[in-house]
């Protein structure tokens, strides 16, 4: 049976590096890293991963500064409302929530935000200096650093094997492919018009699976020993569950555990981890102004 990726607690030991970090910062510099959050709307699921963040950024002793705007604002406003944000020597990592009300342009609001200070890597040139071959970027999208971290803490090698990564988003599976063939993986990218999916996963080392289709991919796709990582976050009907539903990854857990070497399981992977990288990156640009400032 699969090693388990333990999610929640591998960004638990992180939030103690972090915590560490941030209070060595302190120490030396007498400035703690600062989060801005813009949440717009009343979304519970948008409110919930805030509240998270907030708890998370708490925890390892980063300043959460959370600007709450009502859904109704309109982008002028809340252009404005970001730039002030984004201009504030406090806030070192500055994220927007998305998705913002259909009635704003989510581009022209996320352009806002600086390349220093983009905490969640969705700047295009972000993206750019991760796809360019010696080029550095401040920082890269979180989730997709979160699969990485999960590979590098639990020892599995990608030099030279085989990553098919199943997704082509902006935010994940573009991003982690690049990842990945930066660490020497040869890369595959599937997606919805890909042939055959499962004949490509079964020459997998390695599979990512970042497409929001429960239980998509099953054991029968995953050759015996192949690492798994299941970024997907699904829910289906369960009625043996109080809230009447259960969150269930890309990935048919109970099935791929029997043959994969490494798995992780949802909830408890990759989304924990998440949050962490955006701490991770907010403290590693605070840390840019204060070197910089010495
Ligand atoms: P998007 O909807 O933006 O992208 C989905 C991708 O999957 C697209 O590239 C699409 O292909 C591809 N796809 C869809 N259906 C299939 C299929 N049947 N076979 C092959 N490829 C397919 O999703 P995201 O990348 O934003 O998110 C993916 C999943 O990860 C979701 O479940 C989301 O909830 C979860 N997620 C989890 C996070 C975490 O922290 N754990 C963070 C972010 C996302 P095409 O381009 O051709 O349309």
């Amino acid at each position: 049976m699969a090693t388990i990726i333990d999610g929640n607690a591998t960004a638990a030991t992180i939030r103690e590096e972090l915590k560490k970090e941030v209070a060595e910062l302190k120490e030396r510099t007498g400035k703690v890293p600062g989060l801005g959050v813009v949440l717009v709307g009343a979304r519970k699921d948008s409110e919930t991963y805030v509240r998270m963040k907030g708890k998370a950024a708490e925890e390892v002793g980063i300043n959460f500064i959370l600007k709450k705007f009502p859904a109704e604002i309109t982008q002028e406003e809340l252009i404005k409302e970001v730039r002030a944000l984004n201009d504030d020597e406090s806030v070192h990592g500055l994220i927007v929530q998305l998705p913002l009300p259909s009635h704003i342009n989510e581009k022209a609001v996320l352009e806002q935000v600086g390349l220093a200070k983009d905490a969640d890597g969705f700047d295009p040139l972000n993206i750019g200096m991760l796809a360019m071959k010696g080029h550095t970027p401040l920082s890269v999208p979180c989730t997709p650093r979160a699969c990485m971290e999960l590979l590098a803490r639990y020892n599995i090698d990608i030099d030279g094997k085989r990553a098919v990564v199943l997704g082509r988003s902006n935010i994940v599976g573009t991003p982690v492919a690049l990842m990945l063939l930066h660490k020497n993986a040869t890369v595959t990218i599937c997606h919805s018009r890909t042939k055959d999916p499962a004949a490509i996963c079964r020459e997998a080392d390695i599979i990512v699976a970042a497409i929001g289709q429960p239980e998509y991919v099953k054991g029968d796709w995953v050759k015996p020993g192949a690492a798994v990582i299941d970024v997907g976050i699904n829910s289906v009907p369960d009625a043996s569950r109080k809230a009447g539903y259960r969150l269930v990854g890309d990935v048919a857990f109970n099935e791929a555990k029997e043959v994969a070497g490494a798995i992780t399981p949802v909830p408890g992977g990759v989304g924990p981890m998440t949050v962490c990288m955006l701490l991770k990156q907010t403290l590693e640009s605070a840390k840019r102004v204060y070197s910089a400032a010495q």
